[in-house]
């Protein structure tokens, strides 16, 4: 086992979203850029997301007749967030998302093609490529490396060289070879993402969760490293019990830790009861500011979301093994319907009741209240409100329950920065030559959502803050002005 040394102005942990629009920014400046990426391929969780951004005054927007602005917006935001999310970063992303991430994405091949509706948002504003946040993230990735941008995978860093107070490089090691590697660089900067793949973690900021069973959720990686790379180097962390949980997943029973957590999504029509048999929310109202503390205010703390068969038919699972590329590998979700324990499955809804435990005459009662109001022809059934626009009557068996438990997902604590994204001490100063952007800077800044976001707060917000940080890293190291960007500021 050797040494492998770098040499270069930039150097990158993290080869995400944030990373790489840091990396295009840097690039553009002139700088050379090298990002050192743990996974065989970059992407993190950006890839694997549903690619949904807040754009405020988008042509798709103004397309469908919405009015919108960033005051808007902002006030949206902080009501939504509450007293701890940042003013301040908020203003700065709500006035750029339309010129510097919307029209910027676009220039680099990004189609954006639909929106959808978000709880919190006075209007629609969750907008999102076709190829969602795959689409995305290999626009920004071929871009970054069309810009001559290198990627050193299979590469865990493990250190941040510190010289006289300030960031001048980076050990670490590569994973295949067991090469050790040594950085030499102008400015570092970490976009090493979240820390919800990491239980341990999760529960050790917020030690409340314990007596749930919590799943982890976000991209393979975010285990937050990061966290302790800057934490080391004297970086200020905030807001780490900040983290956005959901409903709608299930234990990947593929994982032998039982720790790691399934996303399905595409089932408009499916409803959750409880352990008694009963339905508990408006499922339509998925959301983690209200469905969350609905499910975690069940005793006990889980949900079975229930399926007829032509909803098992729409179904996607949130995760690369069931996908085929852009397809969703249905023989791959038929495998997970046959063999997860969490899953069961029946030719009539009392079997299913017995086969998950639930009180067969108030499971039957309930599907039977929600089934009447397609007879009566309602918009919405009366008891918690759904809108049945998109849903159907539980008609056709099978039947399927799939066990939902609490998903940590999203990180809205982290690294405190600036708004050159310069990470901050605990006498919030600038350590020289050290950035932080991304999730692992609770997606920018620090706390730019709070405790709840709009959606589309988090990808947005991660891509943005590396464009901002890569502007000004490369600054820092002798190349360009800065980020400026073109905000709306009306
Ligand atoms: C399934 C899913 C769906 C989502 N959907 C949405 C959505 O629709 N809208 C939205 O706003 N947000 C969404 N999010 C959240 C959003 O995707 C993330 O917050 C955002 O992508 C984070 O970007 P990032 O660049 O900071 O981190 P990442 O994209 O996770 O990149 C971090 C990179 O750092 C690498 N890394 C980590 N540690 C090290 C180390 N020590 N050395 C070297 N490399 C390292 C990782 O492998 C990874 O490639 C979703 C998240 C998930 C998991």
């Amino acid at each position: 086992m050797g040494v492998r040394r770098f040499e270069t102005d930039i150097a990158i942990v993290g080869a995400g979203g944030a990373g790489m629009a840091a990396g295009i920014e840097a690039r553009e400046a002139g700088a050379r850029v090298t990002a050192f990426e743990i996974a065989a391929e970059p992407g993190g969780a950006s890839i694997i997301s549903g690619g949904g951004c807040l754009i405020v005054d988008s042509p798709l927007q103004r397309e469908r007749g919405i009015e919108d602005s960033p005051d808007l917006a902002f006030d949206d935001w902080m009501k939504w967030g509450g007293p701890s999310a940042d003013a301040v970063w908020a203003r700065y992303y709500v006035e750029h998302s339309l010129n510097d991430l919307y029209f910027w994405a676009e220039k680099l091949g990004v189609e954006w093609s639909s929106m959808l509706p978000q709880e919190g948002n006075s209007v629609i504003r969750w907008t999102r490529p076709g190829g969602a946040g795959r689409e995305l993230t290999e626009r920004l990735i071929e871009a970054y490396r069309a810009r001559g941008g290198e990627i050193v995978p299979h590469t865990e860093i493990t250190g941040i060289r510190i010289d006289n107070g300030r960031a001048t490089g980076l050990g670490g090691r590569n994973l295949e070879s067991g090469d050790s590697v040594e950085v030499h660089c102008g400015t570092v900067l970490v976009t090493t993402g979240g820390f919800n793949s990491n239980l341990d973690m999760i529960l050790d900021v917020r030690p409340d969760l314990a007596k749930h069973r919590i799943m982890e959720g976000s991209g393979p990686n975010a285990t937050g490293s990061g966290h302790a790379l800057i934490r080391e180097a004297g970086g200020y962390l905030t807001h780490l019990g900040n983290i956005w949980l959901y409903v709608y997943a299930t234990p990947d029973y593929r994982d032998p830790s039982g720790r790691r957590g399934l996303v399905f999504r595409g089932t408009p029509g499916y409803i959750w009861v409880n352990q008694q048999g009963r339905r508990f929310h408006n499922e339509a109202r998925s959301g983690a500011a209200s469905a969350t503390p609905a499910l975690l205010g069940q005793d006990p703390c889980h949900a079975w979301g229930i399926l007829d068969a032509a909803m098992t038919e729409t179904m996607e699972v949130a995760d690369p093994r069931y996908r085929e590329g852009s397809k969703v590998s249905r023989a791959r979700i038929a495998e997970l319907f046959a063999n997860s324990p969490f899953i069961a499955n029946a030719d009539t809804l009392g079997g299913l009741a017995l086969e998950i435990g639930v009180d067969e005459t108030a499971f039957l009662d309930t599907v039977a209240r929600y089934n009447r109001a397609f007879d009566d022809g309602l918009d919405a059934e009366p008891e918690f409100g759904k809108p049945l626009g998109q849903s159907k009557k539980f008609d056709t068996p099978p039947f399927s329950a799939i066990q939902l438990f609490p998903l940590a997902r999203k990180n809205f604590g982290g690294v405190k920065t600036d708004l050159r994204c310069r990470v901050l001490d605990k006498h919030f100063e600038p350590i020289p030559g050290l950035y932080a952007a991304g999730e692992l800077a609770g997606m920018a800044g620090g706390h730019i959502n709070g405790e709840a976001g709009l959606e589309g707060t988090m990808l947005g917000p991660a891509i943005f803050s590396g464009r901002v940080a890569g502007g000004w890293a490369a600054e820092e190291a002798g190349y360009g002005a800065g980020f400026e960007g073109n905000p709306d500021r009306r």
